[in-house]
């Protein structure tokens, strides 16, 4: 017997259209490009994405074909998002951050025809267009006097495009397992991998994530998602706040301390999303200024684990409530939040932020495991290690290309490549990438762990943790660390600053001093690169 129920397909214009009909004067705010605020609201940004869909149908653009964006969050990036979609089309987010090269690869791996590009990255696809052998026009998202001169042969400007067409348009209609949006993961072993989302899994994704125990957001929020649609659909914001009707917005180019505390300050956001190093930026910035912070009540904090002196000074000094998520590209991206459960509440200090240094608890619709090297499951006890694993309606099935194929198992979970562990409340708790454990006499030590704890120096700026070879326990761990400018901390400081902190033997043997720790596109500690820089380190116990 079936249920009774409509057949109403989860597709994702369907949450631009709610938003124009029920919260069509909220406001999207955005820092332009160009310079100036600039200021529209959902019932407009619906419109100008009908006209969007109207004009790609007009050049010959189809269901399926994918459209790329190198853009920073504003108005405009959002409405190709939504005229993408509404014709069938795939967004195709590139990271600005990547090599031109490996954005060419990109391109090139997914057949992208046609790039919505912003002003400031047009050198980049102007460098790289001849390589990109599917591509055939470029449209440079702004408007005819802002345009600047370019040698490509098929470029024009956005709005002069866009006003070709008079909007008279609907959407189209496809099913709902139709290819939505994709994005490249940064892969940091081998070639980046194509992950491709659905309608229905954006729509669920912004269900699920949209919940109290998840991003929490309602028609009554300001929302500055900090992070960049090229990231993981801006963690689903994208999708989330118009769902919602919450207020949207976006910050532009601007990611310094000051660009993001005017935003926040001027526009009364009361939640924002964005990973540890721009709320570091942030705090710096607030303490240089003496500023504070009233209106905003919450924040997500993600795409890399944060440190738990962030949670202290943004609860403790500015009266924000700080979410730890954990998610995935692969994931849409949320896997975990770090919201309260019940038996917990009348935790306070110390006990509290341990709690919530942990990655939090799955929402509905992801299921979690951990397993040993041999596939054995391992118990939820706050202390068993194992490989993370993950399945859901809003998680990949495999990769653009069927690239990766050894991280799809055959039970339908996910190997997610992160290492943690997971206690009997079902809070999971990162403590690293798989390939960046430090095995020390068969036993594993996080480097996450001790990265965490070397940052809540005072004198420390930023902390790297690698395993160097050793003879007798195979590997032990080296601190890398970048001064506070001004600062001269000792690696003896360091150290004792950390013991008791954490097991003796998890302490590193030795610290190390650099000017500045890589990073990878997404800003994540780019451990490949520091490994190498450190090949032929001989750790002073070691000898
Ligand atoms: P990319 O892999 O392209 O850099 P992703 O955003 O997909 O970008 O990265 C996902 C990875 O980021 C996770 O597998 C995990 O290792 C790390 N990560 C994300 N959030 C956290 C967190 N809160 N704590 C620790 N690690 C995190």
């Amino acid at each position: 017997m079936l249920g009774l129920m409509q057949d109403w397909p989860l597709l994702c214009h369907k949450i631009i259209d709610h938003a124009a009909i029920q919260h069509g004067e909220r406001e999207v705010v955005s820092r332009s490009i160009e310079g100036p605020v600039h200021r529209t609201n959902y019932r407009e940004v619906r419109a100008r994405s009908l006209k969007l869909a109207q004009a790609l149908e007009r050049d010959g653009y189809r269901l399926g074909d994918r459209i790329a964006t190198l853009a920073w969050n504003t108005w405009r990036h959002l409405e190709c998002w939504y005229g993408i979609m509404g014709i069938g089309a795939v967004y195709h987010t590139l990271n600005p951050r990547l090599f031109p090269e490996q954005i060419a690869w990109i391109m090139n791996h997914a057949e992208d025809k046609l790039i919505f590009v912003d002003l400031t990255f047009l050198p980049i696809i102007e460098a790289i267009a001849d390589k990109v052998q599917s591509l055939e026009k470029v449209i440079v998202l702004t408007d005819d006097e802002h345009m600047p001169e370019s040698k490509l042969p098929n470029v024009v400007a956005y709005e002069s495009w866009l006003n070709r067409v008079d909007g008279d348009f609907r959407w189209k209609e496809f099913d709902e397992k139709t290819a939505a949006g994709m994005c490249y993961t940064s892969g940091t072993t081998g070639n980046p991998k194509g992950v491709v989302y659905s309608h229905r899994s954006n729509v669920i994704h912004a269900l699920v994530s949209a919940q109290p125990d998840a991003l929490g957001l309602a028609a009554n929020e300001t929302i500055l998602p900090v992070v960049p649609l090229f990231h993981a659909n801006a963690w689903g914001i994208s999708f989330t706040a118009p769902m919602a009707g919450a207020k949207l917005v976006m910050p532009g180019g601007r990611m310094d301390g000051e660009g993001i505390y005017e935003m926040l300050d001027n526009e009364q956001v009361s939640f924002s999303a964005a990973v540890p190093t721009v709320w570091l930026m942030l705090l710096q910035y607030l303490e240089e200024t003496g500023k504070k912070l009233p209106h905003l009540k919450r924040v997500v904090i993600g795409g890399a684990a944060c440190p738990r002196m962030i949670l202290q000074k943004f609860q403790d000094d500015y009266d924000v409530t700080v979410f730890h998520a954990w998610g995935m590209t692969e994931m849409s991206p949320i896997g975990t939040v770090g919201s309260v459960k019940p038996q917990f509440s009348s935790l306070t200090g110390e006990k509290r932020l341990d709690l919530q240094e942990k990655q939090g608890f799955a929402p509905f619709s992801v299921e979690m495991k951990i397993t040993d090297d041999e596939n054995n499951e391992q118990p939820w006890d706050g202390r068993s290690f194992g490989r993370l694993k993950v399945r859901g309606p809003a998680i990949s099935s495999s990769y653009y290309g069927g690239d990766g194929k050894e991280q799809f198992e055959e039970d339908g979970y996910f190997d997610t490549g992160d290492v943690a562990h997971i206690d009997k409340h079902g809070y999971m708790q990162i403590t690293d990438r798989a390939k960046d454990v430090i095995k020390s006499g068969g036993e594993w030590i996080s480097t996450i762990d001790l990265e965490n704890l070397a940052v809540g120096h005072p004198e420390v700026a930023e902390a790297a943790v690698i395993g160097i070879a050793h003879p007798k326990w195979d590997e032990r761990p080296l601190l890398i660390i970048v001064k506070k400018a001004g600062c001269e901390p000792e690696g003896k400081d360091i150290l004792k600053f950390m013991e008791g902190k954490i097991a003796k033997w998890w302490m590193p043997d030795a610290v190390s001093f650099v000017e500045e720790i890589p990073h990878t596109a997404t800003g994540k500690i780019q451990k490949i690169e520091l490994r190498k820089q450190f090949a032929d380190y001989v750790l002073p116990t070691a000898v």
